[in-house]
């Protein structure tokens, strides 16, 4: 049954008017499709970009739309993907990116995931779009602006929350293995549910998503680990299959094993409780992933011993190099964020053995020390991964993170360790005892910074120049 809602008010900027006169002068027809329609009808953050179908050249209507505008804009072509993109100045200093493509049919060969493409009807370029909810597309034509064309009931599985392809899902996965990812991706971003023959066909799949890029699958992480509950993700990810192939890492995590009636906890679930935790903290994608990852080297440490039960022995330090390699093989940038993350591994149990004991300034001083600028960052990842059931204990593990908090903030204030600069220079230390550059330098330098740490002198240089004196005198550099 043809469904004939209109809905002109998703239509209430005066772009779309622009983008109908300019199909109209050409003679084509062209729709609004894709995200634009979907977070309209889900009444979701009105996103500002927007696809645009013609049937015909999308090139030719975005160069014709730009000719329409006052300051006529700017036209990107791609060409071998037969889209053009234009960005439309929507009020000072607002803008939108629109995409316009030509109506398509493709069809897909098994090696690769570009297809063979033709131009053909709206219907053809339904046909080839992922999800049904996807494939919701609004009339620009001037008969009948404002019509919805929903040939797949996508507006039902938007309310029915189901994420369901408009082909058989076996040849859609297929085809194009990204969209596996993109329908986990979906479903932790709108809380949907993939619907049970995609699911299936998914686990069939699983294989193929190794012909897509680091780079592709890693923007779809990086969407799941930006929504409200990553975890959603990360669950269908491995309940499929796909996350065993893409982080390995993660699943050799799943499991809680016993000897002689000792267990220790799930490590896999407990990971995803801490990324989930970060959520409402941060925006920041690189610190859910150094959530993801903070104990990814519990697997390969882990031993079980009659006198200290389960251990997990140096996993930090095994854990923060396992990042470069992991981020190698995604082909993630291997600049500071990668550093970022390892570092926020390595440290990850710092704070949380100083909320077992008596907090010393010293052990605080040392973590300013180590965790620098991001220690701030350090302790809202510490606090996501106290995840313990028992409330006593996790009222008193956050209780004494208060107190370290309180404490970094009063240490800070009075040494200032957390951009260490040595108070005195190596050139410096050259000139008073008349040294070339050698061992004896590293050692008086090493020396200052573990006093101002240990807290024997303050952060100051006529105190570290005292003691700098006094150690040269045991040293045999100075005589009187
Ligand atoms: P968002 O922008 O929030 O990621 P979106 O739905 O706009 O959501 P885009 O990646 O911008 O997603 O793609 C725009 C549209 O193009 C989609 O709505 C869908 O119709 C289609 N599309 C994108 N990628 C694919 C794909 N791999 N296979 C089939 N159709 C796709
Ligand atoms: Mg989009």
């Amino acid at each position: 049954m043809e469904n004939k809602t209109s809905y002109k008010e998703a239509l209430d900027n005066r772009i779309f008017e622009i983008i109908s006169q300019a199909a109209a002068q050409l003679n084509l027809e062209s729709y609004v499709i894709g995200g634009y329609v979907r977070d309209f009808l889900l009444k979701r953050n009105f996103k500002k970009d927007i696809d645009i179908v013609a049937v015909g050249s999308g090139i030719e209507l975005a160069k014709q739309v730009s000719a329409l505008l006052p300051n006529k804009p700017k036209v990107q072509v791609f060409k071998n993907y037969g889209t053009a993109m234009l960005r439309y100045e929507e009020s000072k200093g607002e803008f939108i990116d629109i995409e316009f493509v030509g109506a398509r049919k493709e069809s897909y060969r098994s090696e690769s995931r570009n297809p063979f493409v033709e131009s053909g009807t709206l219907e053809d370029d339904q046909n080839r779009r992922d999800f049904t909810i996807n494939a919701l597309a609004l009339s620009l034509n001037k008969d009948n602006y404002g019509e919805l064309v929903d040939p797949f009931n996508g507006v039902s599985d938007l309310h029915k929350g189901i994420i369901r392809t408009p082909l058989k899902p076996d040849i859609t996965y297929s085809d194009d293995p990204l969209r596996m990812m993109r329908a986990i991706r979906f479903a932790t971003q709108l809380n949907f549910t993939i619907e049970e023959e995609s699911l299936k066909a998914i686990t069939k799949n699983k294989e193929r998503i190794k012909i897509i890029s680091g780079e592709r699958i890693v923007d779809e992480l990086n969407k799941i680990l930006l929504s409200t509950t990553p975890s959603i993700g990360f669950i269908l990810m491995e309940k499929t299959g796909l996350l065993d192939i893409i982080i390995p890492e993660l699943t050799a995590l799943k499991g809680v094993e016993e000897v002689e009636g000792q267990t220790h906890k799930d490590n896999f679930y407990h990971t995803l409780e801490v990324v989930d935790n970060i959520v409402p903290n941060t925006e920041d994608v690189w610190l859910r992933w150094a959530a993801l990852l903070h104990d990814i080297g519990k697997a390969p440490t882990k031993k079980f011993s009659k006198k200290h039960g389960w251990t997990f022995h140096g996993h930090e330090f095994l854990g923060g190099k396992m990042v470069k390699k992991l981020f190698e093989r995604l082909h993630m940038p291997l600049n500071h964020k990668m550093k970022y993350v390892a570092k926020m591994v390595m440290l990850s149990s710092r704070p949380i053995v100083l909320a077992q004991d008596i907090v010393t300034d010293s052990a605080v001083r040392r973590l300013i020390f180590d965790a620098g600028e991001d220690v701030d960052d350090l302790m809202t990842l510490c606090s996501a991964d106290i995840t313990t059931k028992n409330p006593q204990k996790f009222k008193k593990y956050h209780n004494n993170f208060n107190i370290v908090r309180q404490k970094i903030v009063e240490v800070e204030e009075r040494d200032h360790v957390r951009n260490f600069q040595p108070p005195i220079s190596g050139e410096e230390i050259m000139e008073i005892f008349n040294l070339k550059p050698s061992r004896e330098i590293g050692v008086l330098k090493e020396a200052i910074k573990e006093a101002i740490l240990e807290g024997e002198i303050p952060n100051e240089y006529q105190a570290a120049h005292d003691f700098m004196m006094s150690k040269a005198k045991k040293m045999g550099l100075i005589t009187k």
